[in-house]
């Protein structure tokens, strides 16, 4: 086996695969051309060319528009929790950099931009509603990334790899040994990011986390955090601090995981179901609830 470590997509990526080291270089440059591709900083990357056209048709790549159809699905899933039209509201929290809390009338006037029904794809093309819109793939990008990277170490031959692209897991083949991978599951707030609350073992599929405790600040005694709610346009309190979600294609648990962090455990956990994947939420009071069927093993 051999591992290369990225940094891309704001977050530090592994693959370990039972290939060479030329295809994992391989797979490096891919994750490059995709960041270039779905990045909101990148001047030229498809993203930023929607969140700067002022509105009207732009041109996309293929890779682009899967993202995208699998977003606007999961709008619907959700009434209109997970919105990818969100980045008007994003920019006013810009979590990274705030350290205190935006006005309501900054947070009123970003949410007049929100609207998903402008939004449509017609043929190669994405219509932008007008130009305020944009858009933000954070939410959903990397579990498509992670599957497609996947895709293509099978392609090279790969029989057994682990993808690690910042709390998306992807794996397949199992460990070289014939047994299955091990996944933890971070435990929310502690002070090292190897501190697992549960582990899973899995052959082959995905298991993502989203949590609250990955982009936070504080302020008036609360914890203002990344996912934000479209429905109050603030970060959202839906009780639940992570959630991960084990299936078989990462861009799907990606939005799940997302979703279930805005919906709350029990329509969370029924959405992720009734899509054919299984979920665990842990809470503020420390409850952990999950898919019966998911057979985890619970360290604490
Ligand atoms: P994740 O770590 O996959 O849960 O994604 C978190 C990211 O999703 C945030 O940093 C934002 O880029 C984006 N995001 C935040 N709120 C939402 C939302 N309501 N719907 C879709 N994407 C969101
Ligand atoms: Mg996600």
């Amino acid at each position: 086996m051999n591992t290369v470590y990225g940094s891309y997509f704001d977050t530090v990526n592994s693959i370990c695969a039972d290939c060479g080291t030329d295809t994992l270089e391989a797979c490096m440059q891919l994750c490059d051309s995709y960041e270039r591709m779905l990045s909101k900083t990148i001047p030229g990357s498809d993203v930023w060319k929607i969140n700067h056209c002022k509105g009207g048709p732009v041109p996309i790549s293929p890779d682009t528009r899967n993202i995208l159809e699998c977003a606007f699905r999961f709008y619907q899933l959700t009434e209109g929790a997970f919105n990818i039209a969100l980045k008007p509201l994003i920019d006013v929290w810009d979590i990274k950099h705030r350290h205190s809390l935006p006005s309501e009338e900054e947070i009123t006037e970003a949410m007049r931009y929100l609207e998903i029904d402008g939004w449509e794809l017609q043929g190669d093309c994405l219509i932008v509603p007008n130009e305020k819109a944009g858009i933000d793939l954070g939410g959903i990008a990397k579990g498509y990334i992670a599957d497609r990277i996947a895709d293509f170490l099978k392609s090279e031959g790969a029989a057994s790899a682990l993808l690690n692209f910042g709390g998306n897991i992807v794996c397949f083949g199992g460990k070289p040994d014939g047994s299955p991978w091990k996944i933890g599951l971070q435990t929310p707030f502690a002070p090292s990011q190897a501190e697992y609350f549960a582990v899973t073992e899995l052959n082959e599929g995905t298991v993502v986390t989203s949590g609250i405790y990955e982009r936070f600040f504080h302020a008036d005694g609360r914890t203002y955090h990344h996912i934000i709610d479209p429905r109050t346009g603030w970060p959202s309190r839906s009780g639940i601090l992570s959630a991960s979600v084990i299936g078989k294609d990462s861009m799907t648990a990606d939005a799940l995981s997302t979703s279930l962090l805005l919906l709350g455990w029990e329509k969370g956990l029924k959405l992720a179901e009734e899509n054919g994947y299984y979920a665990l939420c842990i809470t503020e009071n420390g409850e952990v609830h999950r898919s019966e069927k998911w057979n985890i093993n619970i360290i604490q």
